[in-house]
């Protein structure tokens, strides 16, 4: 489990969603037993002394990874969608895209200020979607714990764009330089 190598299991669709992009695209790894088993423990080891309480994870693909790291860390799992999904009252963030605006919505009674709180998702890009969900984090008043990814393309520095909104410990499990 420790030795095995996450990166092979992820692969590289070049022009995809559109040309000059290339996606990497994580389902291989989910498909995978030991790979999902190893991506999943890997990040609930790096966490497992935070005292998480809950894990957030934005659809789709964040609630693949969120939901069984939250499991392993005995949290309770907490999904952002966008509008329109969630049936309760919600809170609100929207965020910046390359063109145009998205939003990302969390039941208004999801989170308390006693919350530690870890962000988890397949991969961070540009980092937006991350900072947007710890703006939601904050509105609750709860206390971010961390930030945890299968995959960080380096080359966009999210990082930076992380450490603007918290100070949070950010891991990745395979980085693209
Ligand atoms: P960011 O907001 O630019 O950091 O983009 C991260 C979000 O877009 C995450 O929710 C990812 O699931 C999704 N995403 C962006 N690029 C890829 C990719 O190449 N593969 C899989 N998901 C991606």
């Amino acid at each position: 489990n420790s030795q095995l190598d996450l990166e092979s299991l992820i692969v590289d669709i070049p022009d995809y969603p559109e040309p000059g992009v290339v996606f990497k695209d994580i389902t291989p790894l989910l498909g995978d037993p030991q790979g999902l088993a190893a991506a999943v423990d890997r990040i609930a080891e790096h966490f497992k002394d935070a005292g998480v309480t809950k894990v957030v994870g934005a659809e789709a693909r964040g609630f693949m990874v969120g939901a069984p790291v939250a499991y392993k860390l005995g949290a309770g799992f907490v999904p952002a969608r966008k509008p329109g999904k969630l049936p309760r009252e919600v809170v609100c963030e929207t965020y910046a895209l390359e063109y145009g605006t998205d939003e990302l919505q969390i039941h208004a009674d999801a989170l308390t200020p006693d919350d530690v709180v870890l962000l988890v998702d397949d991969l961070v890009a540009t980092g937006g979607t991350a900072v947007a969900q710890v703006k939601l984090v904050e509105k609750f008043g709860a206390r971010m714990a961390g930030l945890g990814f299968l995959m960080e393309l380096e080359f966009l520095h999210p990082r930076e764009v992380i450490a603007q909104a918290t100070d949070a410990d950010m891991f990745s499990l395979v980085q693209v330089k």
